[in-house]
């Protein structure tokens, strides 16, 4: 196979993806023109767990501040409308001023040196592991055919994870990691929205709120990160919503 460079290995699995750094330079920029500041502004962040996610989620935090984390295993938005509404009332507080909030959220993917998508090395590790683990062991369920719908106290966040993704797949199909992923985006996007719009409707706030929300795929590469946008969108309470636009990739 000729050499493919590492952009090329990365959107032969997901062909919007830019650099991390570049994807939040450019929502930093996009969300500056539309009056977001870090002094008046929330972060939150929904990712997994998995300490591969979070240097992505110390760039976001040096340009806007501690955030608020919603994800869990997978990802997944699990947190509920207790947990969203705990977020919303933590935006600071400007009288007269709109509160607001930028949402940044999605699954995550390892890519190895070979460009082969769900496991990579990990630093001070000898072997390649998986990654997203959660992601990939519930692939695992469904390729021997016996997923465990039920609530399993013990393992409550693979069991929430495993009821979200079963209820969300056609009968009987078993996506690829990649796509597997990618529909995972597509999910926490849903959710997301999901959740916003019922805090919306939920109270009548005295306030507007403006909401930037991002969803998409982290993936890592011994190169850096790299984040596929699956939706971008900026939200008001008075004004509706428009798309964020961030841009097309660039060639590199
Ligand atoms: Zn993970």
């Amino acid at each position: 196979m000729p050499h493919r460079t590492l952009a090329e290995q990365v959107r032969g699995g997901f062909p919007g993806a830019v650099r991390a750094t570049d994807l939040v330079d450019r929502l930093a920029d996009r969300c500056t023109e539309l009056g977001f500041l870090a002094s008046s502004s929330l972060l939150i962040v929904g990712v997994c767990r998995d300490e591969l996610c979070f240097p992505f989620v110390a760039r976001l935090e040096d340009t806007w501040g501690p955030a608020f984390h919603v994800g869990s295993l997978g990802g997944l938005v699990t947190i509920g409308r207790t947990g969203i509404s705990a977020a919303f009332g933590h935006a600071p507080e400007d009288p007269g001023a709109p509160r607001r909030y930028l949402v940044v959220a999605g699954p995550h993917m390892g890519m190895d040196e070979t460009g082969e998508f769900g496991t990579l090395r990990r630093e001070h590790q000898a072997a390649d592991s998986r990654a997203c683990g959660a992601l990939m062991a519930f692939r695992d369920e469904l390729l021997g055919g016996h997923v465990d719908l039920g609530y399993d106290p013990n393992d409550p966040e693979m069991s929430l994870l495993r009821q979200r993704l079963v209820s969300s797949l056609a009968y009987g199909t078993i996506p690829d990691p990649v796509q597997l992923t990618r529909h995972v985006a597509q999910l926490i996007d849903e959710d997301l929205a999901e959740l916003i719009r019922w805090r919306a409707s939920a109270r009548r706030d005295t306030h507007e709120v403006r909401v930037a929300v991002v969803t998409g795929v982290l993936v890592h590469t011994s190169g850096g990160d790299w984040f596929e946008p699956h939706r971008s969108r900026f939200w008001s309470s008075r004004s509706g919503d428009f798309d964020l636009d961030l841009g097309d990739p660039g060639p590199d």
